[in-house]
């Protein structure tokens, strides 16, 4: 095997490039790597004796390769071998190749035995996968490669896709055979590929769920194929982690069982600071960044939330802060606390409201390496698994409060009740051990109620301070909205039982139409966040709502074209290829876009929001229609516009569009002034959506993030049916639902009544919404007593 000799000017930056290289390889495969950087450990330069004696350190009869950092890097590794023995010195390589990709690239293939040559070869064309992934001009060059005699065909398993480590071991188990092996990404259609070359494989970009025809000639052919079949199948190497966020909850809104309270502080009465405070940090901070990397690696679509808190776990900013202040004399409990403390406060005082929800995120990791603290690892404490996150109604980590005691041990799952969700405890926790969530806070925009109720975790939202005992039996139906802490028990029980019969009955029916006893067939379709939603949804007919502006929430840059048409076909397989309905970016009021940051608005809900921004920046829009227009070139495809209230914008809307193909178009009705000239607007479409979250709140004048408004907020208001009816009657195209009012099975078959074919509802409810439309007679509906209610309440009683 050849030997490897990293020179640079640094000696951190050497050190950590072949840290990073070598993990790529077991290490009984490592080749020998010698370091030449930096003066000493902290002086910058290079020094050509101490190159010399690296390539003598790394000498191997199969020859070494050197690469370099910067200038005279190079001067000095030349000079170097003037030093050594000309025997020696022949059979080095000093090579142009990128000291980091170079190295990986190099370290990689150097461990499977293969020649210098072809060493520096592969270290040569270490930026290949990136130039070509952000098409610079300088593509690779490589020899064209012709698929092989016999192929197989594997898929990626990888939550990252065939990432660096993936990818490494594939070439180090190909260069191992006799054949000559490629690969093809059939989603892209990108290769052949040579599958020995981690450059090339690195082209391909192929992610999670891509096919992979791998193909091979040679005298080991048939081998080489079955041992990638193999790899694969072992997801090429990476530890199978089951998706932490999956398998959901009972999918009911209705629940009981004893309380289990985790929104008191975390316990750390018995803490004694000592003269070790700052290891004692560190440790737990170290933990804790373990538990994320982990969360983030199985959270599947949600792993963007723990990557969002390893950046606050990791912001040196703050740690110094936190040390600072230890060096002060404060333990570490108290000045981590404060430090993430006063940074939960500083986003609590932004006016935007996601942003101040974005407060819990900062807690749940303050808590996470305070409960560490409290219960070190090293201590050999019985650590909770999964860290603070997973709340535990066995009472494993259940904190007091109000001086009770959290259970000890709980026979049936609990019912968790959590001052706010954050994102982490809705990812983690199991949910075959906790019957439901009851949140204090009101607010529906924070990740954790969005992850919980994307799992079918029952949930009810905002039962603000009521007195609850840890260990009392309690209950919740969301139907109604009541939480109950002096539950009838078998009253509940019934409930319960009664629903999962009909939840059981309408998920064995829910691939079947849903046509009303009278013979109305409604589309029932689902809304989309993540792709999982698509995937785990049982009988939609489609997609009637894909809010873009959450698949990609979590990023930081604008997705390209490629990656959102990726998303996009994703849901469209998930859902069989029925028709979706993509809505262009919907932003501003309670959702910003990390990458498309707005300006303060006084009253953000009537200010730019979704349509109203992209007028002016029209950018970001033309990347996904352009986006969407792919998507529809190979599966059915709607688009639909939000926030529109005037002709004008239908028509820039179009405008920016451009021809239609076989895009299906359509606009988003929540503005009342929209509902009332829907006739106008409609002209050139071809459907229209009532977004009646949206449209309730800008009737009934009720902030839908606020509490205190919630009950005026009220969907069935006579006041939105009617606005309702008026679109139905208007439109003169076809009418669907995609709020949230469609999810509720009651309410379904009010609008089905009222002239809606199309309803998009989460998917835990689409069965029940197809179960109950298909018991409907429409036509006995009293829908003119419903439209002259008094109020929602009439209007309920009536349903
Ligand atoms: C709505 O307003 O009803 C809607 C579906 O859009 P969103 O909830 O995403 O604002
Ligand atoms: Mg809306």
């Amino acid at each position: 095997m050849i030997g490897i000799v990293v020179v640079s000017h640094s000696r951190a930056l050497g050190d950590a490039a072949v840290a990073l290289a070598v993990e790529m390889v077991a290490e009984d495969k490592r080749p020998v790597i010698a370091v030449a950087a930096g003066l000493d450990a902290t002086t910058f330069g290079t020094d050509a004796m101490a190159v010399a004696e690296a390539v003598g350190a790394a000498d191997s009869p199969d020859g070494v390769l050197v690469l370099l950092d910067l200038g005279s890097a190079v001067l000095s590794a030349e000079l170097a071998l003037e030093f050594v023995d000309p025997s020696v010195a022949e059979h080095v390589r000093l090579t142009s190749a990128p000291l980091v990709e170079g190295l990986v690239a190099a370290v990689v293939t150097a461990s499977t035995g293969t020649s210098l040559e072809a060493v520096a070869a592969e270290a040569s064309r270490g930026l290949a996968g990136k130039q070509d992934h952000l098409g610079d001009v300088a593509a690779v060059e490589s020899a064209p490669m012709v698929a092989g005699d016999q192929s197989v065909e594997v898929v990626v398993g990888n939550a990252h896709g065939l990432h660096a480590r993936p990818a490494a071991r594939l070439v180090g188990l190909v260069n191992g055979f006799e054949a000559v092996v490629t690969l093809t990404d059939l989603d892209t259609g990108k290769g052949p590929v040579d599958a020995g070359s981690l450059s090339m494989v690195a082209t391909l970009n192929a992610q999670q769920g891509h096919r992979l025809r791998v193909g091979a000639s040679g005298a080991q052919a048939a081998e080489v194929l079955a041992a990638v079949e193999e790899l694969a199948a072992d997801n090429f190497g990476d530890a199978v982690v089951v998706a932490a966020s999956r398998p959901g909850g009972s999918g009911l809104d209705v629940a009981i069982g004893p309380a289990v309270l985790a929104d008191a502080a975390v316990d750390l009465s018995g803490y004694v600071a000592g003269d070790n405070e700052v290891p004692r940090l560190d440790e737990a901070v170290g933990v804790a960044g373990d538990e994320l990397d982990a969360l983030r690696d199985a959270g599947g679509e949600h792993g963007g939330i723990f990557e969002a808190h390893l950046a606050m776990l990791d912001d040196r900013k703050l740690l110094e802060e936190v040390r600072a202040t230890i060096a002060g004399g404060t333990s570490a409990p108290v000045a981590w606390k404060q430090t993430y403390d006063t940074l939960a406060a500083t986003f609590e005082a932004l006016d935007d409201p996601y942003q101040q929800e974005r407060a819990q995120d900062v807690r749940s990791v303050r808590d996470r390496v305070l409960q560490h603290l409290a219960a070190p690892a090293s201590a050999g404490a019985p650590a909770a698994e999964g860290g603070p996150a997973e709340p535990a109604p066995s009472g494993r980590a259940g904190p007091s409060v109000d001086g009770a005691a959290a259970p000890a041990q709980l026979d049936t799952p609990g019912i968790l009740v959590v001052g706010e969700l954050d994102a982490a405890t809705a990812a983690t926790l199991d949910a075959t051990q906790v019957a439901g969530i009851a949140v204090r806070a009101a607010g529906t925009t924070g990740h954790g109620v969005i992850v919980a109720r994307s799992r079918g975790i029952p949930l009810v939202a905002g039962i603000g301070d009521v007195a609850v005992r840890a260990g009392a039996v309690v209950a919740f139906d969301a139907r109604s909205g009541v939480f109950d802490t002096a539950p009838d028990e078998d009253r509940v029980r019934a409930t319960i039982a009664d629903r999962l019969g009909e939840r059981e009955r309408a998920i064995a029916d829910a691939p079947a139409p849903a046509t009303t006893r009278d013979g109305r067939t409604i589309d029932v379709l689902v809304n989309v966040g993540v792709v999982q939603d698509a995937v785990d949804v049982r009988g939609a007919d489609g997609s009637g709502l894909v809010r873009t502006e959450v698949l990609f929430g979590n990023r930081r840059t604008a997705p390209t074209v490629d990656e959102q048409v990726e998303a996009f076909l994703a849901i469209a397989r998930a859902l069989g290829n029925k028709p979706i309905t993509i809505r262009t970016w919907d932003i501003g009021g309670d959702k910003p876009l990390p990458f498309l940051p707005q300006e303060h608005e006084p009253n953000p809900f009537l200010g730019e929001r979704g349509l109203r921004v992209f007028r002016r920046r029209p950018e970001l829009l033309r990347d996904q229609l352009a986006a969407i227009r792919r998507t529809a070139a190979e599966t059915p495809v709607h688009v639909m516009f939000p926030m529109v209230t005037t002709a004008d914008e239908v028509d820039w809307a179009l405008h920016e569009l451009g021809p239609r193909d076989n895009l299906e178009v359509g606009i988003m009705v929540e503005v009342p002034a929209a509902a009332l000239r829907v006739a106008t607007l409609a002209k050139e479409l071809d459907f229209v959506s009532i977004g009646t979250n949206d449209l309730t709140q800008y009737t009934t004048a009720a902030d839908r993030t606020n509490a205190a408004v919630a009950p005026l907020a009220d969907g069935l208001d006579p006041a939105v049916l009617q606005l309702i009816d008026q679109v139905v009657r208007n439109a003169g195209v076809r009418v669907a639902v995609c709020g949230d009012l469609a999810s509720d099975p009651q309410a379904a078959v009010l609008l089905a009544a009222l002239g809606v074919t199309e309803l998009s509802a989460v998917g835990p409810q689409v069965p029940l919404v197809k179960a109950r439309l298909r018991q409907a007679d429409l036509s006995q509906v009293d829908t003119a007593a419903a439209l002259a209610a008094r109020d929602a309440a009439q209007v309920r009683a009536l349903l």
